[in-house]
């Protein structure tokens, strides 16, 4: 299932998106300020931003410049009253994707969703069907990890917590976003399954690759 997150602070038309892409089989959440948007993108995994660009705290611009410095490459469709021909290309090159204008229909929303979604899929497949750090390749079709020349499989959950650490080389992850990305359950403070899994994992792909930072999380060395 495809997830998307709408960053809309006017309660009717976020109601209505999201009432409309849950209808389509889309999994949904709401952002209704910019501060909330940048955490949740950081925090979780989403398959399309929808972004409104008159947003309370940081316009949207900005939302969308930091989340491209940030290396951040989840489609972006811009959604705003805002139709001036200057404003769309400033959306476009900082890093938007799309631009539809308010008032809009919903059908012509749902059709640019789902084209970006249908390059984002095929893109990925051609490019990322393995993931390297250093020596260390990550197959994700086979699911198998290699090490020393030696490729071995990992079970699901191992698997998917490596190919996490593999797409955020050198990112300190908390455990909430390691817990959300792998797990996909809220962060129960109680837990450490994640620090369990940690070390499964280092035992198999080297000790020193996966580093503690106090108080933080976990950080994959590059
Ligand atoms: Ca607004």
């Amino acid at each position: 299932m495809n997830r998307i997150l709408i960053a809309e602070d006017e309660p009717r038309i976020a109601a209505f998106v999201e009432k409309g892409l849950q209808a389509h089989g889309f999994a949904v959440s709401v952002a209704t300020d910019s501060q909330q948007t940048l955490l949740i993108v950081e925090a979780s995994t989403f398959d399309l931003l929808i972004l409104d660009l008159g947003l309370p705290g940081q316009d949207g611009l900005q939302v969308l410049t930091q989340l491209r410095g940030e290396g951040e490459t989840l489609p972006i469709i811009i959604l705003s009253a805002r139709d001036d021909i200057r404003d769309k290309v400033a959306g476009f090159e900082r890093g938007a994707d799309d631009y539809v204008t308010k008032p809009f229909r919903f059908e012509e929303l749902l059709i640019r969703i789902k084209a970006r979604l249908r390059n984002r899929n095929s893109a990925n497949r051609q490019i990322e069907a393995i993931l390297q750090n250093g020596n260390l390749l990550l197959d994700l079709r086979t699911r198998k990890v290699k090490v020393d020349g030696c490729w071995m499989e990992l079970p699901c959950r191992e698997f998917n917590l490596a190919e996490t650490f593999f797409r955020h080389p050198g990112q300190v992850l908390s455990r909430e976003q390691l817990l959300d990305r792998v797990w996909g359950y809220a962060y129960d403070p109680g837990s450490n399954i994640v620090d369990v899994y940690v070390s499964y994992l280092r035992k198999k792909l080297g000790n020193n690759l996966i580093e503690t930072v106090r108080g933080m999380g976990y950080r994959f060395k590059t």
